[in-house]
């Protein structure tokens, strides 16, 4: 059996107060979840969250990490630093640092190999763009990306794998569930030839769009194990109704 996860991404969005506000929401809903939660939250506010978040059993985690363990690397942030505020997962490969910052396959593998160093839980993001998927390069853009992270890191060491179409992100266009189950599968496929070594167990999750109407349906396929919630994560209500989505 795989564990069930939702993650929220809450990306360049809060502020203390709201952050406090979503976190009453999420109290008052009075949700047992019947999976994992997670929330990734900006660096700056990892320390504040983290005793609101234990008491809610919800774990924590950061946006993205430096690469490297310390040093002159001006504005960034390590992942003992993450570790030391109270964070236990980290997203790495997000589309957004790969599209917007020129994150390479080879940075992303480094930075969730100084994840895992430092006792950390990658959630490795993987996806294609609307180019790539009608040129029918699927496929081959996931593993290509996935096989960089493989290449330095077993799968026992990572938290997740989170598919994220880049098209689906943030779009309303949400993949469909056969269309994203399909990826899943050759995700699972590649990962088979590291079952000994605990990737059977490995959560694939869904991002893009997934909202309360829509989470559902996706969470039934068989290799999607819960989903990276950007958009419907920001009211912890919206995101509540994906992690009962989830059971
Ligand atoms: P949306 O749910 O807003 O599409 O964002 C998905 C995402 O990027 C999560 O990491």
């Amino acid at each position: 059996m795989r564990d069930k996860i939702v993650i929220a991404n809450w990306k360049m969005n809060g502020s203390r107060e709201a952050n406090r506000a979503w976190i009453e929401s999420y109290r008052a809903t009075g949700v047992r979840p019947d999976c994992r939660v997670v929330v990734c939250a900006p660096s700056v506010y990892l320390a504040e969250l983290a005793p609101a978040c234990r008491e809610l059993g919800i774990e924590l985690g950061a946006e993205d990490v430096n690469e490297n363990a310390s040093g002159a690397f001006t504005g960034e942030v390590s992942a003992s630093m993450l570790a030391d505020v109270g964070a236990s997962w980290c997203i790495v490969g997000h589309s957004e640092r790969r599209h917007i910052y020129g994150e390479t396959d080879n940075r992303v593998a480094m930075k969730a190999l100084a994840l895992a160093k430092a006792g950390l839980r990658p959630i490795v993001c993987l996806g294609e763009t609307l180019e790539e998927r009608e040129k029918g390069m699927t496929e081959a853009v996931v593993l290509r990306q996935l096989n960089a992270v493989l290449a330095v890191l077993p799968p026992a060491k990572w938290g997740a794998v989170a598919y994220e179409p880049v098209w689906a992100i943030g779009t309303g266009r949400t993949a469909t569930p056969e269309t994203a189950q399909t990826v899943h599968a050759s995700i699972r496929r590649r990962l088979g030839c590291y079952a000994s070594e605990g990737a059977d167990r490995l959560p694939i999750l869904y991002g893009g769009s997934v909202k309360p109407s829509n989470a559902r349906e996706l969470f039934r396929q068989p290799d999607i194990d819960g989903g990276l919630i950007g958009g419907a994560a920001l009211k912890a209500e919206d995101f509540v109704a994906v992690v009962e989505a989830a059971r």
